[in-house]
């Protein structure tokens, strides 16, 4: 019988974890031909999170915890997950319950079709203020115009992945990654399914704007060079202004008309083109220091404690 393990990123989400424990277990009682494994990575949380997991997996044997040593964000969470999952294909959802647990068997149906990656596309989004969701749009917008990358344009916090997918990810030793990017770019048979994103079961995102605005510059940084492209085409730009603007002058000179230069365009110049080069040296460091990054070759989370030890790399199954 195959194997689907659950991945759970949790981050001090004491108030959530007996409820998604219940929910999920439903879940599994609806699915006759599969058996499941639930592994939750605490992204070392502060509450009461570290005992409430040893104890469902105490009672459950299905249940299994792996601790993070330090707050790394959910994203490698769930690489750390993906890399103590056991199954034949993996579940990514969040711990709040914003995901339904009742979603596992429309993504079981489409593997089982032979999709390779299916995703959970958000149609609504309830209890989420008119910001997020507008700024989330604008980035999947942004993504799939400016990167080589294909997300859903609503956006995806549940996937389901082949082991081919998880095996395939896991020889990606990027540091500064965003999961769901790199899911989407390595290819594999990919399809969607819709779900309405509930509000939050209790406590607080915690998903910052700072947090936000990182991941979308790891979005767009590890998989476009289009801001290092775009660089030298507003340099080229600039330099193009600026000789015509002084082939102008020259040519009013000639006619014996004198342009008087004042104060304020000259500032106004030297602002634009001082923020453009700031900018620039800024884009440039985003990419250096993902490279200084890489080349520390820092392992991406390390272990505290676990219920699991991580998995070797797999023998693949047979081609289907
Ligand atoms: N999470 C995590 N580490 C963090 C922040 C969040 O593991 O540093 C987990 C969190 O417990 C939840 C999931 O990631 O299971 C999604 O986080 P959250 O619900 O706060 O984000 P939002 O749904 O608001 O985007
Ligand atoms: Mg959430």
């Amino acid at each position: 019988m195959k194997t689907i393990s659950i991945v759970i990123p949790v981050y001090n989400e004491q108030e959530n974890l007996v409820v998604l424990h219940e929910r999920l277990a439903q879940a599994f009682d609806g699915v006759r031909d599969r058996s499941f494994e639930v592994v939750l990575v605490d992204d070392h949380s502060g509450d009461r999170t570290p005992d409430i997991l040893c104890a469902l997996a105490a009672k459950d044997p299905r249940v299994h915890w792996v601790r993070l040593s330090r707050n790394s964000g959910s994203h490698t969470a769930c690489t750390a997950g993906l890399d103590h999952a056991t199954g034949d294909a993996v579940v990514i959802m969040a711990a709040d319950l914003q995901d339904p647990p009742e979603l596992i068997p429309t993504l079981l149906a489409r593997h089982a079709e032979g999709c390779q990656v299916v995703w959970a596309v958000r149609e609504q989004r309830e209890g989420e203020s008119w910001f997020t969701k507008t700024a989330s749009e604008i980035f999947y917008w942004l993504m799939n115009r400016l990167t080589n990358l294909n997300l859903p344009p609503m956006g995806a916090d549940v996937l389901l992945a082949d082991r081919r997918v998880v095996e395939a990810f896991r020889r990606m030793p990027e540091r500064n990654l965003s999961l769901f990017a790199a899911i989407s770019w390595l290819g594999f048979r990919q399809a969607s399914v819709s779900y309405v994103k509930q509000s939050r079961h209790a406590g607080q995102s915690k998903w910052t704007i700072r947090r936000k605005i990182v991941l979308a510059i790891d979005s767009f940084v590890g998989f476009s060079y289009l801001p290092l492209r775009a660089m030298c085409y507003i340099g080229i730009l600039a330099a193009a202004v600026g000789v015509l603007w002084a082939a102008c002058i020259l040519v009013l000179k000639l006619m014996g008309v004198t342009q008087q230069v004042g104060y304020a365009s000259i500032m106004i110049t030297l602002l634009i083109l001082g923020g453009l080069q700031m900018l620039m040296l800024g884009i440039l460091g985003e990419y250096l220091w993902r490279a200084l990054e890489e080349s520390r070759r820092r392992p991406r989370y390390f272990v505290e404690s676990a219920s699991v030890e991580e998995t070797t790399s797999q023998s693949l199954p047979p081609r289907g």
